[in-house]
């Protein structure tokens, strides 16, 4: 997708500090973070959403991606929360699949 933000920063076109780079998945900060750890990690493929997924490889990926984020930042002991935000009422601003790994404080529930 030539115009979406999250493939350009998947592509290397908007440089970008990766937390994590696998063949698969990319992860980076938040550019306006909710917590004190706010990663974003992404499918280097483009999927508007979790509505759009049809493979079950991605969510392997991602999923596999973002438990390695957490450990590599050494998250595991007090906690984290993932979140994927789906669609207009679900909260979601950028149309390229992403989840969030939110840690670093207590995080309320239930969600805003
Ligand atoms: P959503 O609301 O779609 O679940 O989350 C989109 C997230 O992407 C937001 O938390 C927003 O701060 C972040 N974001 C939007 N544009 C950029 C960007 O260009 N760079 C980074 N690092 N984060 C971005
Ligand atoms: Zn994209």
């Amino acid at each position: 997708m030539s115009d979406c933000i999250f493939c350009k920063i998947a592509n290397g076109e908007i440089p970008t500090d990766f937390v994590y780079n696998d063949d698969k998945v990319v992860a980076f900060k938040d550019l306006n973070p909710q917590a004190p750890v706010h990663v974003l990690i992404i499918p280097k493929a483009h999927y508007t959403s979790s509505a759009a997924v049809d493979d079950r490889g991605v969510w392997s990926d991602l999923m596999t991606g973002a438990v390695n984020v957490a450990r590599e930042l050494g998250l595991e002991k007090d906690g984290y929360r993932m979140v994927i935000n789906t669609g207009e009422q679900g909260g979601q601003t950028v149309p390229h699949l992403h989840l969030h790994l939110l840690a670093g404080r207590n995080l309320g529930w239930p969600p805003g």
